[in-house]
């Protein structure tokens, strides 16, 4: 890639586009490219669904509030970019999760060390789920493997390892806290493959699960499952941007169509700018992307529009510690569909990480919609708050007034993995294979976590420059 200069532009400031950004300007520095980056935004800031908002001493993660470690690609960015004296594990001695089953909170078996024992009799106490369940569920123990099968729903696959009301009262609320989706229509192959893979090698996931570890290895420390950075992950945000020196970034432009001609592109922005590109990465969510191809690839297009996106807020309360009288234990709760509530769960941001909140301070965030809450969303922020302030009443006994509260609503910003999901992506790709240098990457397609984002860019962006790099070696 000698000579001319070549033009790339990545259509989304979210943590895809930006790692995808980030990967491009590294590689053109270390392999000496000339190489121009343009970066589209169509909102007034970079993020997307990453936002952290300051109150006071309050710090407020409005979308992502944690980053698992398990896959370790956001914690090795974060490194990075300089911020490992940042990064901040959640609070050891708060951990614990709670399920609202059978009209009441009760705690789930988590972090109660690392002895088999222990974790099988935390279990049996905690009665998310009747007798009658925990013998379904203990046949996991004995059931043979079964058929490897192409695709199934989560509900399907769990249902047949550990039975329907450990589904409904245990994988439901845990999919509605990462996915707000619904067992039913979600893939188990896309979601979680862990879990068949578990099936097909171990045979049993309770087993499995009883010997999975507390915590992950990440460079020379040992890190509980999920980490965060001291200001919020919004730091992020913010140091992926400083290390974009050079590129050019584009805030409140949204483009607004894509276009080919002699084997460049041409992205349209809606203040009718035209611009061309040798290669494009579209790292908008897929029913933006859909939009932008409709006539230079209808049938990607219609695709893409089969990735189903749902809606949700997120409502914060900050409290005066002495006002709750005993401060609610743990990390949280969750609530299964089949309970009825209108919240999706709660987290208890004070207890799951330091640097939230003031010492006599205490914050909390209510999580609404989706799949199953979804219809909430029509009400006003005023209202949303109301629901949240009923629930936690209700569910956590919470009847102190906040300080304040905040509500956040992320429209059409959480893909389902529906099943067939995995498929639907590799025709998506084989139908983009015939516009070489056309890219696409983003928690629509293969991973919906900030690290899978983070991975996804980042390799995209390198396959997007390979491919430059073949085509002006035939020039
Ligand atoms: C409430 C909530 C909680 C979450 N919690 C966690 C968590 O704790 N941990 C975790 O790992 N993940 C979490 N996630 C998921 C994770 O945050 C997201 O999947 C990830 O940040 C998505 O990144 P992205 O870049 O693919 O998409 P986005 O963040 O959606 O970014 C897409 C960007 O494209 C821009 N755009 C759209 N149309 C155009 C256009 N026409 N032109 C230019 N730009 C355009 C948008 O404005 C946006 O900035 C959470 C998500 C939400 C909503």
């Amino acid at each position: 890639m000698q000579g001319d200069r070549q033009r790339v532009a990545v259509v989304g400031g979210g943590i895809a586009g930006l790692a995808a950004a980030y990967e491009l300007r590294v590689q053109a520095r270390e392999q000496g490219l000339p190489l121009a980056v343009d970066l589209f935004e169509s909102s007034a800031r970079l993020g997307g669904a990453i936002l952290t908002e300051r109150e006071g001493d309050y710090v407020l993660d409005a979308g992502p509030d944690a980053i698992l470690t398990l896959k370790p690609w956001a914690l090795e960015f974060c490194r990075e970019l300089g911020l490992d004296d940042e990064i901040i594990p959640t609070r050891d001695e708060h951990r614990g999760v709670a399920l609202f089953s059978r009209g009441r909170l009760r705690s789930l078996p988590y972090g109660t060390g690392s002895s088999a024992v222990r974790k099988i009799k935390a279990y049996l106490g905690s009665g998310v789920v009747s007798w009658p369940a925990k013998l379904r569920m203990a046949a996991d123990l004995l059931l043979p493997r079964g058929e490897a099968r192409d695709d199934e729903s989560m509900a399907d696959f769990f249902g047949r390892r550990l039975g329907r009301e450990a589904v409904e009262r245990i994988v439901d609320p845990l999919i509605a806290g990462i996915y707000s989706g619904d067992p039913d229509r979600l893939s188990i192959y896309s979601t979680f493959p862990r879990f068949p893979q578990i099936v097909a090698k171990r045979r049993s996931i309770l087993l499995s699960l009883l010997r999975a570890p507390q915590s992950a290895r990440s460079g020379s420390r040992t890190l509980p499952i999920f980490c965060s950075l001291r200001d919020g992950l919004g730091r992020l945000v913010e140091r992926v941007t400083d290390h974009l020196e050079g590129a050019s970034l584009h805030l409140n432009t949204p483009v607004i169509a894509v276009e080919r001609s002699r084997g460049r592109y041409a992205l349209i922005t809606s203040q009718g700018q035209r611009n061309e590109y040798s290669a494009v990465i579209l790292a908008a969510p897929t029913w933006v992307a859909a939009r932008l191809l409709e006539s230079l690839a209808p049938e990607a297009a219609r695709r893409m529009r089969r990735v189903r996106y749902v809606s949700s807020a997120t409502v914060f309360f900050a409290y005066r510690r002495s006002d709750l009288g005993t401060p609610p234990q743990g990390y949280g709760f969750l609530v299964p569909t089949c309970e009825g509530r209108r919240v999706n769960g709660a987290t208890w941001i004070t207890n799951k990480f330091n640097h939230r909140s003031p010492e006599e301070g205490f914050l909390a965030r209510c999580f609404i919609g989706g799949d199953r809450t979804g219809e909430q969303l029509d009400a006003d922020d005023e209202c949303l708050v109301d629901i949240c302030k009923d629930e936690l009443r209700e569910i956590a006994g919470i009847a102190a007034q906040p300080l304040f509260s905040r509500v956040y609503r992320w429209r059409e910003s959480g893909p389902q993995y529906d099943v067939g999901h995995a498929k639907l992506i590799t025709s998506i790709d084989e139908e983009l294979a015939s516009l070489p240098g056309l890219h696409v990457t983003g928690s629509g397609y293969r991973g919906i976590g900030i690290p899978d984002c983070v991975y996804d860019g980042r390799q995209t962006a390198r396959r997007a420059l390979e491919r430059l790099a073949v085509e002006s070696a035939r020039s």
